[in-house]
């Protein structure tokens, strides 16, 4: 049960925790759904742009190359430049024109030896060597080394970038010599406009011409003939994925606000349920090792503490364990009832709390068991005597003066590791002082343990000689105390086992603890009746023990067996103590009566020995008593005792019970019982507990004798 709280919480603990690493694995994996969607559809939109100004440049480029190729590779033209016409030709075919013509703003025709033949910028002569350099003039011979193709690269000429395509002047039949030509080149700027229409064609938004790449735009560099960029194309990115995000970012913000949430309410009900676990344990805790009447510790929270304790060997003073049982406690519920015997054991459990300053620890563990838990040098028997005298002052209840006693067993700690053993050693000291007469503390010792040991042992061997009918009995005769002719016998259980007599007065006690009275009592009862059968002028007297009479079958089964031996009831005497009687009188008063109806007799046995009253013998209607050897024995001693003696019978014969004397040894124990009365005598005078044989001999002699 503590167990299941702890348990219960970190279940709690672990689905929060489940729950929010699958939110931040669903949340990390949605973010990064998001964000892997926005760059790739940015990046996609970035690389188609990029592919658009390359085929833009390209197809520039391809447009003026097949501009310049148009123009150089022209048989007429050749004629013109080669017959000493060249000025007049650049003039007229591309000079004038350069003034406003789309294709170009400039021409130039450059000799093999870099020498400026004719030039014309938007119509006006200029020099392209002046505008342009070296690097002009490494294109130009490029493009006369190389004849059949025209040369197209990008040019800077102050702010402006302007795209020069050259081609050697040359016959529209490929020249086979190794000639130079001269070389014709076209310019073309690149101005705002023709970025303006650029950016329409290829959908490149807010596309410009610059010098510098900007790092935060798109740019395409423009190459010159080396290869170094003259300037770049550039325009900003569309990120078309940022421009989704950014439109639907307010619905992302209000997910992973709604998710924050969430996650907090998680973590929030977590901590509140595992913090209502927490106290739900707790008290699950507090009322598993407490005892609700006292609030001392029950048997749970006293194993616990021992635990610990225990665990704690050589940190701590020496430990010792006592265990106390309430003496009379039982009289006190049967007679004020419950409410009365609770308040007396929370009267009991204050007066222990504070008993000694070296108990840490008491416990209830039973209806009126406690246990104190002794931590400390002193002398564990110094406390058990303190602790027995708190517990016999009176206690006062409602106006009622209310005495209890205890008894104590105490052990202390020795070796032990386990508090059930500790527990099991208290408690068999414990038993002990109550199987000595109560009201006593008693120490644990190895010899209660071997004596325990010992018992059980006999006990099943008790069992099985009860089992295999091993049990029988021997026979004293009762003889007539005027005669002494035998009236009767009396049937004394006899058991050897391994080879030793086992008395009574061990095995009877121990058949009533283990519970095998009932059919030990029976067995003893049909042997008796068989055995009696053999003298039809004897009464057959036979003991019983009072846990049988408080069967409720036993007056049924004797009955029963009496019929199935078909012998007659009245012949039987059953011989009971009367401590017996008073533990249970209403349910052996019923078996009494049944059986008295069906003619048995009864008498009280061991009268004088402490418990028999007279009340007893008229309360159940007793037909004989039978006075104990105790008493007879008073005789022996002095006069006062045969005074009691004689009281005793004469109140008997006033009541009309007959008095039987047991334990009658000597001639003059026989002559003085008879005088005061009793008309029947037991005893080793008499005759010993015989076999059924030597009773048959002994009622022979007596029929010769009579
Ligand atoms: P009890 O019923 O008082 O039996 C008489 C006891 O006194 C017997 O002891 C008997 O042997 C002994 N006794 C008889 N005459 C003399 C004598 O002159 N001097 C001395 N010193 N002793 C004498 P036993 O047989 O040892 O029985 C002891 C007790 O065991 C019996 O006391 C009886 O209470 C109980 N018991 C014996 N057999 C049975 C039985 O079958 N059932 C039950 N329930 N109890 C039995
Ligand atoms: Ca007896
Ligand atoms: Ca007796």
């Amino acid at each position: 049960m503590p167990q299941a709280q702890p348990i219960k919480t970190r279940s709690v603990f672990a689905i929060t925790c489940v729950v929010l690493v699958l939110a931040a694995v669903i949340g990390g994996l949605g973010a990064h759904v998001v964000s892997t969607m926005r760059h790739s559809a940015d990046a996609m939109d970035d690389e188609r742009a990029l592919r658009a100004a390359q085929s833009a440049i390209s197809s520039m480029k391809l447009r003026m190359n097949n501009t310049i190729r148009d123009n150089a590779v022209w048989d007429e033209g050749y004629d013109a430049i080669t017959n000493g016409q060249a000025q007049e030709w650049v003039y007229s075919n591309w000079g004038k024109t350069s003034e406003d013509y789309p294709l170009y703003e400039a021409v130039a025709l450059t000799g093999v030896d870099g020498s400026n033949i004719s030039s014309f910028w938007k119509g006006q002569k200029f020099d392209p060597r002046a505008s342009f350099g070296q690097l002009f003039l490494d294109q130009v011979a490029k493009a006369s080394a190389e004849n059949a193709n025209p040369v197209v690269t990008f040019f800077r000429r102050g702010d402006e970038i302007v795209l020069v395509a050259s081609q050697a002047v040359q016959p529209f039949e490929q020249p086979t010599d190794d000639r130079d030509y001269s070389v014709l080149s076209f310019f073309k700027v690149l101005s705002a406009q023709v970025a303006g229409s650029m950016a329409t064609e290829y959908q490149l938004d807010d596309l410009i011409l610059s010098q510098a790449a900007d790092t935060r735009l798109l740019n395409v560099a423009l190459d010159d003939l080396r290869g170094r960029p003259v300037g770049y194309l550039s325009w900003p990115t569309k990120s078309p994925g940022t421009k989704v995000f950014e439109t639907v970012r307010p619905y992302v913000i209000a997910c992973i606000a709604l998710l924050s949430i969430f996650l907090t309410a998680v973590i929030a009900a977590g901590r509140a349920e595992a913090r209502r676990m927490k106290r739900l344990a707790e008290a699950a805790r507090l009322q598993a090792t407490h005892d609700n009447l006292s609030g001392l510790l029950n048997r749970m929270g006293l194993i616990e503490s021992l635990k610990h304790l225990l665990g704690q060997r050589g940190h701590r003073p020496p430990l010792v364990l006592h265990l106390l049982d309430l003496d009379g406690f039982k009289p006190v519920n049967d007679a004020w009832g419950h409410a009365v015997g609770d308040m007396l054991l929370v009267l009991v459990a204050d007066a222990l709390r504070g008993c000694h300053a070296e108990v840490t620890a008491v416990a209830r563990i039973g209806g009126d068991e406690f246990a104190l838990v002794q931590v400390g040098p002193a002398d564990p028997v110094d406390i058990a005597r303190s602790v027995l005298a708190v517990l016999r002052h009176p206690f006062q209840i409602d106006g009622r003066t209310i005495e209890v006693g205890a008894t104590i067993g105490f052990a202390d700690e020795d070796a032990i590791q386990d508090p059930h053993e500790l527990l099991r050693r208290a408690d068999m000291a414990l038993y002990q002082g109550k199987e000595d007469g109560r009201g006593r503390h008693v120490a644990y010792s190895r010899d209660l343990d071997l004596e325990r040991e010992r018992i059980s042992e006999l006990e099943s061997d008790l069992r099985r000689a009860v089992e295999r009918n091993e049990i029988r009995p021997l026979f004293q005769p009762l003889a007539c105390a005027v005669t002494g002719q035998v009236k009767g016998v009396e049937a004394l259980a006899r058991w050897r086992s391994d080879g030793d007599n086992v008395g009574p007065d061990v095995f009877i006690p121990l058949a009533e603890r283990s519970g095998l009275i009932d059919r030990l009592g029976l067995q003893m009862l049909r042997l008796s009746v068989q055995a009696a059968k053999a003298w039809p002028d004897l009464s057959l007297s036979v003991n019983v023990s009072p846990i049988q009479l408080c069967n409720p079958s036993f007056a049924g089964d004797v009955l029963n067996l009496l019929a199935v031996e078909s012998f007659d009831p009245k012949r039987l005497v059953l011989e009971i103590t009367e401590g017996v009687l008073m533990s249970n009188p209403d349910q052996a008063k019923r078996a009494i009566d049944a059986l008295k109806a069906a003619g048995i007799r009864f008498a009280l046995d061991d009268f004088g020995c402490g418990y028999a009253s007279i009340g007893a013998l008229r309360q159940f209607g007793f037909d004989r008593m039978k006075i104990d050897r105790s008493l007879v024995l008073a005789v022996d001693s002095d006069g006062s005792g045969i005074g009691v003696l004689k009281a005793t019978i004469s109140l008997a014969a006033a009541l009309g019970i007959p008095v039987t004397a047991e334990g009658i040894e000597t001639g003059r124990q026989a002559d003085v019982l008879r005088e005061a009365g009793c008309d029947q005598l037991q005893g080793y005078l008499v005759g010993r507990p015989m076999s059924p044989e030597d009773i048959s001999k002994v009622i022979a002699l007596g029929d010769e004798a009579a």
